[in-house]
């Protein structure tokens, strides 16, 4: 992809402070740092969100993801870590390459979890709601 960002570091077209790489991920530290050791894990092939990622590929970029992981709780040893990743612009994602945040926390850093991210319940119950999925 031309003009993305992110392919554009897998070329070496933009530099970037490597943490870990194989044949299929590259994880780097993200330019804007949330937090000490904020990293951004990319696929190296092209896909806006896991849902235009090839299977097979998933399976290596997630064990790419576990290996990058390693390596900063090797290196930074945080307290904890929020993995997620923004899909969609809805979901908050800027760059259109999948890319997984890993961000290191420590105990009492003020950030929050997961549930933080948004609070808009559904205005149909869950039972009602697990009739779709049956
Ligand atoms: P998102 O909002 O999930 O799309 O996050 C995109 C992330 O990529 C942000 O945290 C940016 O700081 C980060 N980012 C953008 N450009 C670069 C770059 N050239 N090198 C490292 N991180 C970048
Ligand atoms: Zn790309």
């Amino acid at each position: 992809m031309e003009n993305c960002i992110f392919c554009k570091i897998v070329h070496g077209q933009i530099p970037n402070f490597t943490v870990y790489q194989d044949e299929h991920t590259l994880p780097f530290l993200d330019i804007h740092p949330v937090t000490k050791g904020h990293t951004v894990v990319i696929p190296k092939v092209h896909a806006e969100t896991l849902l235009d990622l090839n299977g097979e590929i998933t399976k290596e970029f997630f064990l790419g993801v576990q290996h990058a992981l390693e390596r900063v709780e090797k290196i930074l040893s945080p307290d904890g870590f929020s993995i997620g990743w923004n899909h969609g612009r809805a979901g908050g994602q800027a760059v259109p390459h999948l890319h997984v945040h890993i961000i290191p926390r420590s105990e009492g850093d003020g950030g929050g979890s997961m549930h933080s991210i948004i609070k808009k319940p559904s205005d149909v119950s869950v039972e009602e709601l697990a009739k779709l999925f049956a």
